[in-house]
């Protein structure tokens, strides 16, 4: 089974480019940062609780955050693999990922990165949130507690799996289309050499 952690930045375009990799690779996504929104829709405790931490642009604590990944992991059953999107975020989730497959004989098979400078990051979430509705998308102060949260916890993350020979940069930078062109190749030479 395939497991793909795509990793970046917030708006560096990790869901779009996990939509299109799910299409062609069968594969499941698995967006934490949807599954909250979905608990917050819900008006459900773990929603109003991930709220407190979302709406502030900080990290919903990793206890919460692990336990929700390995519910949703552990329901999706005939799938042929799992695309981890804005999952793992901090070490602490990387390790419990890593035990949680161990645990089914299953390991990490890469982290792909798209790298975007802050800048265009900036610009893409504002632009996003004019749609999404996204209050997290909507203020500029918001958006970079999200990019220093990003650099104080999440950036290690790639460090992490680099150590294992398994972390990867894509330019994030350029068309949709590109951008997913460039991310098959790789894959399709992860999968290959696996
Ligand atoms: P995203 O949609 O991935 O940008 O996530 C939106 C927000 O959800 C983040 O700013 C965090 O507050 C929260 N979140 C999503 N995934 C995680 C995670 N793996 N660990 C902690 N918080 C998360």
């Amino acid at each position: 089974m395939l497991h793909l952690i795509l990793f970046g930045p917030p708006g560096s375009g990790k869901g779009t480019q996990a939509a299109k990799l799910v299409e062609k690779y069968n594969l499941a996504h698995i967006s934490t940062g949807d599954l909250f929104r979905a608990e917050i829709q819900n008006k459900t405790p773990l929603g109003i609780k991930a709220m407190e931490f979302m709406s502030q642009g900080q990290l919903v604590p990793d206890q919460v955050t692990i336990e929700m990944l390995r519910n949703k992991v552990d329901s999706m059953t005939n799938v042929k693999g799992f695309i981890y999107d804005g999952f793992p975020r901090t070490t602490p989730q990387a390790q419990a990922l890593d035990q949680m497959l161990k645990e089914k004989n299953e390991s990490i098979a890469a982290l792909i990165a798209l790298h975007v400078d802050d800048d265009e990051i900036v610009r893409r979430i504002l632009n996003r949130g004019l749609s999404s509705g996204r209050q997290d998308d909507s203020d500029e102060s918001i958006i970079r507690n999200r990019m220093e949260e990003y650099r104080k916890k999440t950036s290690v993350v790639y460090d992490y799996y680099k150590a294992i020979h398994k972390s990867h940069t894509i330019d994030g930078f350029g068309s949709i289309d590109e951008i997913f062109e460039n991310v098959t190749c790789l894959l399709d030479d992860i999968i290959v050499n696996l």
